[in-house]
Parts: structure tokens; C-alpha cells; sequence
């Protein structure tokens, strides 16, 4: 079996051998064994699951929080001969029916998914022609409801484990803790536990925490000194504007990012970056998944991050390419009081929550005990403006509403449209004879996308202005008009966030959101962001903190800051005994008992060391200093 599955890897990818625990997984894997395979990020993961399906017969399914993360590992498969497609956001309605009997005809070996689209009723009716022959969950800690990055939609997967309890299932992520490993393996309904962990240790990566309340002038030190591609985090968009004009000021290749940014304006940025063109960036944490640039020297730190794991991952972002690489975090006892602050605005106080809730709701119009299944654009900044409410209290109250199934807040890269027939079938045929462009027009709507009386029908304006060599604005305008004669109903969804009330309006008394989940959750958040403070404060190797955090023994990594300073302070303390003895002879039990010298083993052992090379000499029970 194994030497099969070399093989393939000698085939596909001309390796010789497997890297760290490829071999384990696929084993596992083949055995038909669901697993949770704990790798970090560079770890070599795609292999995991490419290996094995390509050794089994049917198709692998990969799901991934966003289409974009997996789009460049289908299209390196893809370069390689093998069949594989991304089921991508702005197919949602359109060609989602063409693009699945494709896969499926033509026996694709890989599909790469959204969680969202498990429970569409066309994905499902194909998947199960497909014959389905593995399952993988990419990022899967974001199952876990208690973790740092829950989403709701991951909760889907196990509708795969129940209609296919026997196709084996294999979780990959870089960041879980022992609790996240346990509701992974819970959530997928694991038939039995198996997790197999990687080797997280970093050669490379050095990590280093100052407190310095001179942030700008370290990060453009640092900026200068390696002149090489770059990462700044900070916490707020307010922080990467400012600090990034700052670095401006001083001829350096920056620019920010964050969500306030266009999807062209990300996109571009993103690219230049990537491409090198533009050395730092200065970003929040929405700018990394998705991101494999092998060279990035540095990340800078300018603001504490709400977590170990979110910390863990924005760190994980620099030297793939196993050269030295630093992660230098700056911090001050503002910072740590900002962090704790941070928090808590992310609880709003019940009161709050449903004052925004219904807020929410009142922008629309939307009468109570109505709205169930609304869709909106929505505009976090002016919602926040013209109700006086804070940025952080909104955004975390839609994710509690989110979370309790209440809404779906989101972002639309691509408009969607859609189209209800209204008229008879007489009015319609009236309309049909006339010759014009309503006539033309309809006639699209009817034979392209069969509009019908009962259901929205999902087009496509662009496709629609080619069809009938139009401009696109000319489409959307006798659209409009028809749809002010009576004759159709046309919905047309922009680009950018949006809203969808997945229930009625309630009273807000009658707003249900469970105290006890808020609270739990609430608890869990101060607790990661208290171990944020403990590790800058009062670790004692930056690495090995980290990962005893993540449940992993190592051994110190001798090469972070703390690791560094000890080193210094073994010589201080050899020091400070050659300095006493200058002063006088003085007893061995000086040195064991004396609480000046805590490490007072390390004191002996230099003592003795000393005595071996006859630079020391005993005098009784006194040691002497041989001066030369
Ligand atoms: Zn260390």
C-alpha cells in the first residue's frame, strides 16, 4: 500500500519520500480510519488527502472556509493532469447544476467546497451519484464552538457523516488545543479517536517580545535593517492607517489593509505584495488566509493579538522557506489594558445587544413578526453612524445574532439576480408579438432560463447583454421597467455586505439568546486573551510556551528572546563568583546556600569546572582564586 502511494508521490511530484507524519496520515487514511492530522502550516497537508484519494476509487471532497484558500491547490492539480474543480461563491445559483454533472460525467477526482453548499439540495442530489470516497475538513478548528474561529456553517459536516457513514473523514488544522481536538473529533462524529500530530517545532522562526512604548521607531528600525518582504499585525483598521502613513512618511514600501478596504483594493494589494512589488504590509488579521508566500522575513506585532492561536497563526506566516525568520512583538502596559478593554466591547451587554437588534431590523422598515427570510444590503459604517452605535459592539453583536441562527451578516463578491414571472400567460403572448425589446428581452428570460410564475429563477445581466448585443446598463433598465409594468419581478442583489434575517422580527423582550452560551463564551475569550498577557510577561521560552499551549512538550528552543537572556545570565553568574573570590577565600556553602545564587547547581558546577583547570584551588574547605 505504502509503496503504491509512493509511487504517486514519485509520479505527481517527483519526491522520493514522505516529511514528517505524511506517511502516518495517508496510512491512516487508507485504512479507512477518520483522522485528525495536527500539522503546521507549511507542514506539507495537501498531500495528506491528494495521496489517498488518488489511490481510491470516486471523488475526494475538500471543504475549506474560503473557495480562494483552495483555488491555487486545484489549479496545480489541475497543471498535474488531475481532474479537480472549485465549486467557487459566485456559482451559488447560476451554473451550479452545469458544473456539477461535469464533475460528475467526466470523473473529476476533486472538488473543493464551501460549507455552505452541503446542504444545497442540486449538491447534494450529484453528490451522491458521485460516489464519494473521502471527506476532507480544511481548517477544522473552526467547528469547534468554543474556539477562537467558530463558524456556524462548519456545523454542516456531519450531514456528510450521516449520509455517508462510510466514507472515511480527515480533519487538518495548525491550531487546536486539547479542547478544539476533542470537539473536531465529537462534531465529525470520529468513530473512533484518532489524532495525529505533527512536529511544530520551528528551526527558523525566532520569537521576540519587547516592552517598548516606541513602536514606530523599533518597526522602522526593523523595516531598514532586513529591507525584505514584511508583516505588520495590528489590532483595529484605525491602527494599520495610522501606523502605515507613519512608515510612509519614511519612504518605506507600505500599505495597509483590512476590511474597510474594496474587494479591488484587497485584491490589488494583496497581489503587489505577494509579487514582491510591495515589501510590508501593515494589516489586521483579515489579511493571511489564503496567503502561501514562502520568503516573508519578519512579522512585527504592534498591538496584542486577542489570542495565542490567533498570534500562532500570524506568526506561522513567515519563513515557509525554512530560512531565518523573526517575529518580534512590541508591547506596552497600555496595550495589555487595551486588550482586556478589547474584550469586553466584544460583550456588549444584553441590553445593548437587543437595542442593535432591533435597530437592525427598524433600518428596513420591517414590521414585527415579519422579515423571516429578508435579504438586505447592509452597511456596517453607516448602520454605526446613523444609530450612534460603536463598531465593535455592532460587528460583535451580528456574530452572536449569527451564531443563535438569528441572521447571516456577510460579504457578496459578485451581484446576484433573480426573476419571478408575474403576468398571465395571454398578457405574456400579447407582449411576445410586439417585436421590441420587452419582447426580446422576455423571450431571453423564458428560453434561457425558463423564468416561470412559481419560483425565482437566478440570471445573469452580462449573459443576457451578449445574448442580445446590448449594454449591460440597457439590461438592467428594461428590467426595471418590466418590472414596473407588473410583468416581472427582478431582485437584484449588489456587490458588498448584506443581511439575510433568517428569522421574524421579535419584540425585543422576546429576543431569545442564550445567557448561558454568551456567558461561557464571554469566559473563554478573557481567558485566551489573559494567556496572551501571561505569555508576554511571564513566559520563560517564547516557543515552548507556545506550544505547551497547544499541548505540545518541547524542549527550549534557544533562540527567543528569554532563551537568549539566560544564555547571558549563566555568564553574569560565573562572573559575579569570580568577582567574590577576588574579595577573599570563601567556604563552598557560600555559594550552595547563599539565595543570591538561585541556579546554585549551575554555581557548582562552574566551580568544580574551575577547579578541574586548576584556576580555582581548595584550601581546606575554602575555594581560592588563583590570580596568574
Ligand atoms: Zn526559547
Amino acid at each position: 500500500m505504502l509503496a503504491k502511494a509512493k509511487s504517486i508521490l514519485k509520479k505527481y511530484w517527483a519526491y522520493d519520500s514522505f516529511r514528517s507524519i505524511q506517511e502516518q496520515v495517508i496510512s491512516s487514511v487508507l485504512l479507512g480510519n477518520d483522522t485528525l492530522a495536527l500539522m503546521p502550516t507549511g507542514g506539507g497537508k495537501s498531500l495528506c488527502y491528494q495521496i489517498p484519494a488518488l489511490m481510491s476509487k470516486g471523488i475526494c471532497i475538500v471543504i475549506s472556509p474560503l473557495i480562494s484558500l483552495m483555488k491555487d491547490q486545484s489549479d496545480s492539480l489541475e497543471r498535474k493532469g488531475i481532474k479537480s474543480c472549485c465549486l467557487s461563491e459566485d456559482l451559488f445559483y447560476r451554473n451550479i447544476d452545469e458544473v456539477l454533472n461535469k464533475v460528475m460525467t467526466m470523473n473529476y477526482k476533486f472538488l473543493f467546497i464551501t460549507p455552505e453548499r452541503i446542504k444545497n439540495q442540486v449538491f447534494q442530489h450529484y453528490l451522491w451519484k458521485m460516489n464519494p470516497c473521502l471527506f476532507v475538513v480544511d481548517e477544522a478548528h473552526c467547528i469547534s464552538e468554543w474556539g477562537h474561529e467558530f463558524r456556524p456553517e462548519y456545523r454542516e459536516i456531519s450531514l456528510l457523516r450521516d449520509n455517508y457513514p462510510q466514507v472515511p473523514i480527515l480533519a487538518l488544522t495548525a491550531t487546536a488545543t486539547p479542547r478544539t481536538i476533542e470537539d473536531i473529533q465529537t462534531n465529525l462524529n470520529f468513530k473512533k479517536e484518532n489524532c495525529i500530530r505533527g512536529n511544530f517545532q520551528r528551526e527558523n522562526l525566532n520569537y521576540l517580545v519587547f516592552n517598548d512604548n516606541d513602536k514606530i521607531s523599533r518597526a522602522i528600525e526593523i523595516i531598514k535593517k532586513y529591507n525584505d518582504t514584511g508583516l505588520i499585525y495590528v489590532s483595529t483598521r484605525k491602527n494599520a492607517i495610522i501606523y502605515a502613513e507613519e512608515l510612509k512618511k519614511h519612504n518605506l514600501s507600505v500599505a495597509e489593509y483590512h476590511a474597510g478596504l474594496s474587494n479591488y483594493e484587497r485584491r490589488q494589494r494583496q497581489e503587489a505584495w505577494q509579487k514582491g512589488e510591495l515589501k510590508v504590509m501593515v494589516a489586521t488579521k483579515a489579511f493571511g488566509m489564503g496567503i502561501d508566500k514562502q520568503d516573508v522575513r519578519f512579522v512585527i506585532h504592534l498591538d496584542l493579538p486577542s489570542s495565542i492561536e490567533e498570534y500562532y497563526q500570524e506568526v506561522g506566516r513567515v519563513g515557509r522557506d525554512g530560512k531565518e525568520a523573526h517575529a518580534i512583538l512590541y508591547w506596552s502596559e497600555k496595550d495589555v489594558r487595551n486588550l482586556r478593554k478589547r474584550v469586553l466591547m466584544s460583550y456588549p451587554e444584553m441590553g445593548k445587544i437587543k437595542e442593535i437588534y432591533n435597530a437592525l431590523y427598524s433600518q428596513y422598515n420591517i414590521a414585527y413578526y415579519d422579515g423571516k427570510n429578508y435579504e438586505k444590503s447592509f452597511s456596517l459604517n453607516k448602520f454605526c453612524y446613523t444609530y450612534h452605535f460603536d463598531f465593535i459592539s455592532v460587528f460583535s453583536t451580528l456574530k452572536i445574532l449569527s451564531r443563535e441562527g438569528i441572521l447571516h451578516y456577510n460579504q457578496r463578491e459578485y451581484p446576484i439576480s433573480k426573476v419571478k414571472i408575474q403576468s398571465d400567460y395571454l398578457e405574456l403572448r400579447t407582449i411576445l408579438k410586439m417585436q421590441d425589446d420587452y419582447s426580446s428581452l422576455l423571450a431571453t428570460l423564458l428560453r434561457i432560463y425558463g423564468c416561470n410564475h412559481i419560483e425565482y429563477t437566478f440570471i445573469e445581466e452580462g449573459k443576457i447583454a451578449s445574448y442580445l448585443r446590448w449594454e449591460n446598463e440597457k439590461v438592467i433598465l428594461k428590467l426595471q421597467s418590466l418590472e414596473k409594468m407588473g410583468i416581472i419581478t427582478y431582485i437584484r442583489f449588489p456587490i458588498g455586505e448584506y443581511i439575510i434575517f433568517q428569522q421574524e422580527r421579535v419584540k425585543k423582550e422576546e429576543l431569545y439568546i442564550s445567557e448561558k452560551n454568551y456567558q461561557t463564551l464571554k469566559d473563554l475569550s478573557i481567558q485566551r486573551a489573559e494567556k496572551m498577557i501571561d505569555y508576554i510577561e511571564n513566559a520563560k521560552c517564547r516557543e515552548q510556551y507556545i506550544h505547551k499551549y497547544f499541548n505540545i512538550e518541547t524542549e527550549k528552543c534557544n533562540k527567543c528572546d528569554l532563551c537568549r537572556s539566560s544564555q547571558t545570565k549563566v555568564l553574569t553568574l560565573q562572573e559575579k563568583i569570580i568577582e567574590i573570590l577576588l574579595q577573599g577565600e570563601k567556604p563552598i556553602s557560600y555559594f550552595n546556600n547563599n539565595t543570591e545564587f538561585a541556579e546554585g547547581e549551575k554555581a557548582i558546577e562552574f566551580i568544580r569546572q574551575m577547579l578541574d583547570e586548576g584556576i580555582f584551588t581548595l584550601n581546606g574547605d575554602k575555594i581560592r582564586f588563583n590570580k596568574k
